[in-house]
């Protein structure tokens, strides 16, 4: 996994180039700001990508990007810029011919081993500034197996890398060094708990969410609303407790595999929790969406609990 973490560490900081180079603070129209998000989200694809056909040349890639796109989409102008940026990270010459074939390395094929990419998770605190992370997962036969999670805002930006090993989770610094093991917090105490959910509201029904916290007597925890999969590695190092992923009423959302691969991973392996909102498995095996309507993922303490409250809440 190694090259694979060098790789997401450089994608991360063709992101921050990104947002410091081409992302203008004042720019709040979406005609001026889907610039960066593009040129951002290919080159960290094509970085990720890159390091994986060279490591991992017989392996299937799920990504959220693809050449096809990159050659419809990206004007000529906005293609320099990824290709300088590529250049310069990667100190040699790239070409638009391989940027595109590392952008679609993997994705015609079936494999025991399948990566899966969301280059940049958490689009909007991209552009806000806000939290967004860098995520590559593994699934092995359809099932969570690791996972690397690059997060440049991780305390108020000193930022962390996450990554699993050997049935573990670590958090290192996000620009290099090695890591340290985390866990899943020990707290079950109401007074200490920390829930963490979606910054956005078009992403989860924050009353949902809210009553489920009600009933589950979680009413008064302290509540941190983030963008991206940080909020799974935050339950992974103890920083929280609980992440909720109610549906919006009336929402048939089908959720994305790559937004949730590589923070399964890290919770998992760090000894959480994680189901769908009845308290089953997430199917992983299903493509590219998962079948289940929501989550639910924590240290474990009281995680039946918000089970039957978010049953509650759903039945209402
Ligand atoms: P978060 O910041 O945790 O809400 O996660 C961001 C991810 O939410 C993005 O990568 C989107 O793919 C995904 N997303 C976008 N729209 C929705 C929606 N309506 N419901 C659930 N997730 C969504
Ligand atoms: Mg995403």
């Amino acid at each position: 996994m190694q090259a694979i973490i060098a790789a997401a560490r450089d994608a991360a900081k063709l992101c921050q180039l990104v947002q410091e180079k081409y992302l203008v603070a004042s720019a709040k129209s979406s005609g001026a700001q889907t610039e960066p998000v593009t040129i951002a989200d290919y080159g960290s694809q094509a970085i990720i990508c890159r390091a994986l056909q060279a490591h991992y040349p017989r392996d299937a890639v799920v990504a959220e990007e693809s050449g096809e796109q990159f050659l419809q989409l990206v004007t000529p102008e906005q293609r320099a810029q990824v290709l300088s940026l590529l250049t310069q990270i990667l100190g040699e010459p790239v070409s638009e011919a391989e940027l595109v074939a590392w952008l679609d390395f993997g994705v015609d094929r079936t494999a025991a081993c399948t990566w899966v990419i969301d280059p940049i998770d958490g689009t909007k605190g991209f552009l806000a500034r806000r939290h967004y992370v860098v995520a590559v997962g593994l699934l092995r036969a359809g099932q969570v197996s690791e996972g690397i999670v690059a997060a440049p805002g991780y305390k108020a930006g000193a930022g962390a890398l996450f990554y699993t090993r050997d049935g573990a989770t670590y958090r290192a610094p996000l620009a290099a060094g090695d890591g340290h093991k985390v866990t899943v917090s020990q707290r079950h105490k109401v007074e200490d708990y920390v829930a963490v959910q979606s910054y956005e509201r078009y992403h989860a029904s924050k009353s949902r969410m809210g009553r489920a916290r009600d009933y589950a007597g979680l009413g008064n925890v302290k509540l941190l609303e983030l963008d991206s999969m940080e909020k799974y590695a935050l339950v992974a190092c103890g920083d929280a407790d609980l992440y909720m992923r109610l549906p919006r009423e009336g929402s048939a959302y089908a959720h994305k595999i790559w937004d949730h691969v590589a923070g399964v991973a890290l919770v998992q392996n760090a000894g959480g929790t994680i189901t769908d909102l009845d308290g089953g498995p997430l199917d992983f095996s299903q493509g590219e969406t998962l079948p289940n309507a929501g989550l639910i993922a924590s240290n474990g303490a009281r995680h039946q609990q918000v089970v039957e409250a978010v049953q509650r809440v759903m039945a209402e």
